[in-house]
């Protein structure tokens, strides 16, 4: 079997929560609700984090791991801002010398030597550029809007694969469509993203009104009659856990954004489901799951069962994650 036939999987690695920029609708820089009460919490009682690994000191060892498994791994990084994390750019350069590992990035592309990144990190071993405009912010510290698209027209000129993205925060109805034109006018077209979030004590996107939803969809090239509203496959069986798994800050490796039952951590051993198993995420909050869910499910007494065992055992995760973030 040569290399590309082997089967594949792709890692939604999350990198840091630290970023550049502080959307003021971004859940990890300035999080809401529980959350914010355990930073609170932690903050009183002074605990010390557990023990930190350094991704840059370790890799050789992580990668080895992921080797093991015999399957080729696209490492899609995200954050946080990933160009945060200490020698992000190496840690990048020496994953892709490896024949079947290649990147990919959820970035906001104002910070990075970018020369430097073409140099080092060829387009070829990019599956995507995930670019993000994130509007305010990039007026008010990140070098304004015609910076960051000679970045993306730097990288596409170089060969890259770059998805503009644009996130539809609702007071920004006001100005996407100038924001739009602007982006086309330098020859990029913006794929403009519904909001997940909670604007105005109203959780989105299923709070958007008819008018808000023609304004996205008539934006939206990429996407004619995708939902803009929230997606579920909740019992259906699906791959994630084998074929799309996701890394958190301390390193534990979880199933998915919507499931954070643990396999194992990149610094000391993981080990990754042998078959799809049944969603238990009432919200799918992962990118493309489609390729991932089969449409079956199993007996509703198992369902209930692995139900009640997975989120239990997912919210145990993920207080984990948090007690290890600064
Ligand atoms: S760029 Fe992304 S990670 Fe950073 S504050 Fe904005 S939404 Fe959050
Ligand atoms: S459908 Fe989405 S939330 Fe459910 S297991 Fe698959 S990737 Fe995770």
């Amino acid at each position: 079997m040569n290399g590309n036939e082997r089967e594949k999987s792709f890692v939604n690695w999350f990198i840091t929560e630290k970023c550049n920029f502080s959307c003021e609708y971004c859940s990890i820089v300035n999080p809401r609700g529980f959350r914010k009460a355990l930073h609170r919490f932690k903050r009183v009682v002074k605990s010390p984090s557990p023990r930190k690994f350094d991704i840059y000191e370790e890799l050789d060892d992580i990668l080895a791991r992921f080797e093991e498994s015999g399957m080729r791994f696209t490492f899609g990084f995200t954050g946080g801002e990933p160009f945060v994390y200490p020698r992000f750019r190496e840690i990048c350069a020496r994953i892709i010398q490896h024949d079947d590992f290649m990147i990919a990035l959820d970035t906001n592309l104002a910070i990075g030597d970018m020369d430097r990144f073409i140099e080092t990190v060829p387009p070829e071993k990019v599956e995507y550029i995930f670019a993000s405009t994130h509007i305010l912010e990039r007026e008010r510290v990140g070098g304004g809007l015609d910076s960051f698209l000679d970045r993306v027209r730097l990288l596409e000129e170089s060969g890259y694969s770059v998805d503009v993205n644009y996130v539809m925060y609702p007071p920004l109805f006001d100005r996407v469509n100038d924001d739009y034109q602007r982006c086309l006018d330098r020859g990029v077209r913006l794929s403009i993203k519904p909001f997940k979030g909670v604007f105005e004590g109203k959780k989105y996107p299923g709070s958007y009104t008819g008018a808000e939803r023609d304004i996205i969809r008539s934006l939206r090239h990429d996407s004619a009659g995708e939902e803009i509203g929230p997606r579920s496959w909740f019992g259906m069986y699906c791959g994630a856990g084998r074929n799309l798994i996701r890394v958190l800050s301390n390193g534990d490796v979880v199933r998915c954004a919507g499931d954070f039952n643990l396999l194992g951590n990149i610094f000391t051993g993981f080990r990754l489901y042998e078959s799809p198993r049944p969603c238990i995420a009432g919200v799918c909050p992962c990118y493309s799951p489609e390729q991932l869910v089969d449409g079956r499910q199993p007996a509703e007494k198992f369902l209930a069962i692995e139900l009640f065992n997975s989120r239990l055992r997912g919210r145990i995760n993920r207080l984990r994650e948090w007690w290890h973030q600064q």
